[in-house]
């Protein structure tokens, strides 16, 4: 199997995956792995779901979020994910979610998601920030701003966009996934404990 047949296999099961579990419903978010060694990505056309990625609506675009191969248009945050490519070579894969707890949390007010589990600590060292842009999609005068969280925390997982979602990274694919799950299962309990504790 070629490289771009395996990314594309391990991006199938990463969205399948994301959607199985409840983090991304519908056909919102999106997905993306670099390809290694060029300055092109993978990435999921707009409006498909991704319980139904194939190797057809996976599309290959270059960092500026122009389309390379494919007959789809390619998501709307295609520009997003080349940004993060091009700053950090350590990003293998991203993945875009419309995480309810997550998206809750991001309206608190609060200008992170802390880290309220022993685990959260362990794995992500820093309160998951949120950053706030009045757009749907990341502009590309904000792109400065996104990329500054990683200036400070190198090895950030994953940050939030505000009333938008998680965008979380990793080297892989499955990875990704599972930090985006990660940060959704951390806002959860932390928005439970606060409404237990009732802080709101
Ligand atoms: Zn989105």
């Amino acid at each position: 199997m070629n490289v771009v047949a395996k990314l594309k296999k391990e991006l199938i099961e990463a969205g399948r995956r994301a959607y199985q579990r409840g983090i991304q419903t519908g056909n919102g978010g999106n997905i993306s792995a670099r390809i290694p060694g060029t300055e092109l990505m993978i990435v999921k056309a707009s409006g498909v779901s991704f319980i139904d990625c194939t190797e057809e609506n996976l599309l290959i675009c270059d960092f500026a979020g122009d389309l390379v191969e494919g007959n789809l248009k390619p998501t709307r945050e295609a520009l997003l994910h080349g940004a993060l490519y091009a700053k950090l070579p350590h990003v293998g894969a991203v993945v875009h979610t419309h995480s309810v707890w997550s998206i809750l949390w991001s309206m608190s007010g609060s200008s992170a998601i802390p880290l309220v589990t022993q685990h959260a600590h362990l794995k992500i060292g820093t309160p998951i920030p949120i950053l706030s842009f009045a757009t749907p999609v990341v502009p590309k005068e904000h792109m400065p701003e996104v990329l500054s969280l990683f200036d400070q925390h190198p090895n950030l997982p994953a940050f939030v966009l505000k009333e938008h979602g998680v965008v979380a990274v990793g080297p892989n694919a499955l990875e990704a996934e599972h930090n985006a799950e990660f940060v959704e299962e951390t806002a959860q309990i932390g928005w439970l404990h606060q409404l237990a504790a009732g802080r709101c």
